[in-house]
């Protein structure tokens, strides 16, 4: 079968031949239609994040997809069936432990997990993989187009879910929300803050120029786009008003320490990005002032569970079907691998000396590899 591969650091994603896996009892084999792409993929390509499996020196990418199930092999899940695999499992060689048992790998610190397409277990960008049918969250048919959507929403449904969390001892009216970044995790979240999560005012921070298709999907969903070069967040307050949500989706360390400024009296901000090392100045105690004076709260938030997966299938139905078909601006079959990643390949020079794929315009928002059509 043929799977897309890269050597971390080394190269960009290639077609490859790999056998078709074979399942194990409580595994089911799974037909891959869709995976998508999103900033972590670059990261794994340019070999700052994750990692190939023991005694690889290649990893198969994609840890957004969307599946049919080819074999049950005697479990509960029916062939024919629509799947979403979830992204954690335990580490190799080890069958679980207590994060896995109790339902919350997201939890698990490192070395308790692999994550398939991202650090030490090939993903799901191949023709088929398999899996335990507890990390096969199914989805209706007619979401199955969208289904790699599933992963990135359920990043936001568990951030919110923890954001939630630390205001869950007193009687909290959140109506603001501010998102900053219009990468595909800022835009999906903007979404879900004005469509399915009913606040009654929301931002959206990037740093495009007018006209901008993120601008366009920003605006048509009746939020606020706010450029960052005009308005720094921590001037948002003075300008817009100041937030009950802040959800940093930029990955700009200095966006965590400001959201503290952006926040609202008795406000959250969910801190979603990973950034590089990076040293810089802040003021220190007047961030730490600012948490206990006006009981706000920062938390971190990664990967997400079954759970929040099936959340994010309820949400995704719950998007309109224009945000989807404007969010995702190209899918591409094995024949066009590299339009699907256009910043990979526009690092790498091409014969003739120019760079890249023509695909590689700014407005390139979310892209996904098609295996087999729905
Ligand atoms: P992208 O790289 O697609 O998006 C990041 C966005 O932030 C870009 O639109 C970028 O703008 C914008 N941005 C960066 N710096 C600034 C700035 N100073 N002012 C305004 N905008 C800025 O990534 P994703 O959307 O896929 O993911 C967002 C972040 O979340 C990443 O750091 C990623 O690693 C992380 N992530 C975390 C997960 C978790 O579980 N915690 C899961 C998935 C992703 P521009 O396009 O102009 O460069
Ligand atoms: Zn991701």
């Amino acid at each position: 079968m043929k799977a897309i591969a890269v050597t971390p650091g080394a190269g960009v994603p290639e077609v490859v031949e790999r056998p078709v896996p074979e399942p194990s009892p409580g595994e089911a084999l799974v037909r891959i239609c869709r995976v998508g792409v999103d900033g972590t993929d670059y990261e794994v390509i340019d070999g700052t994040h994750g990692g190939v499996p023991d005694g690889d020196d290649r990893l198969v990418l994609g840890h957004e997809a969307v599946g049919i199930v080819e074999d049950a092999n005697g479990t509960a899940l029916e062939e024919g069936q629509y799947v979403v695999p979830t992204v954690r499992r335990p580490p190799a060689g080890v069958e679980t432990n207590g994060y896995f048992e109790r339902g919350e790998p997201d939890m698990a610190p490192d070395g308790e997990y692999v994550e398939r397409g991202i650090v030490g277990a090939h993903g799901f960008m191949a023709e088929y993989i398999t899996s335990p049918v507890d990390c096969l969250v199914p989805i209706p048919a007619e979401l199955a187009q969208w289904g790699f959507l599933v992963e990135p929403i359920s990043i936001t449904e568990k951030a919110i879910e923890h954001a939630r969390a630390t205001r869950s001892a007193f009687d909290w009216r959140p109506e603001s929300a501010l998102v900053l970044g219009t990468g595909s995790l800022g835009l999906l979240t903007t979404a879900m803050f004005a469509e399915t999560l009913g606040y009654e005012r929301v931002y959206c921070l990037g740093r495009k120029d007018r006209p901008h298709p993120t601008i366009d999907i920003v605006e048509r969903l009746g939020a606020t786009y706010v450029d960052s070069r005009e308005t720094p967040v921590p001037e948002i307050p003075d300008v817009y008003e100041s937030m009950d949500v802040v959800y940093e989706a930029t990955g700009y360390a200095k966006h965590a320490f400001q959201s503290i400024e952006a926040l609202a009296p008795n406000g959250v901000a969910a801190l979603l990005g990973v950034p590089d090392d990076w040293s810089f100045e802040v003021d220190g105690g007047r961030l730490h002032r600012e948490l206990v004076l006006h009981n706000k709260s920062l938390v971190g938030s990664v990967n997400s569970n079954r759970r929040q997966f099936e959340a994010a299938v309820d949400t995704l139905a719950g998007l309109p079907d224009w945000l989807l078909e404007e969010l995702v601006s190209g899918v591409y079959g094995l024949e066009s691998v590299d339009r699907a990643f256009p910043e990979a390949t526009a690092r790498v020079p091409a014969a003739g000396g120019s760079t890249g794929s023509d695909s590689d315009d700014d407005t390139t928002i979310k892209t996904a590899v098609e295996f087999t059509s729905i």
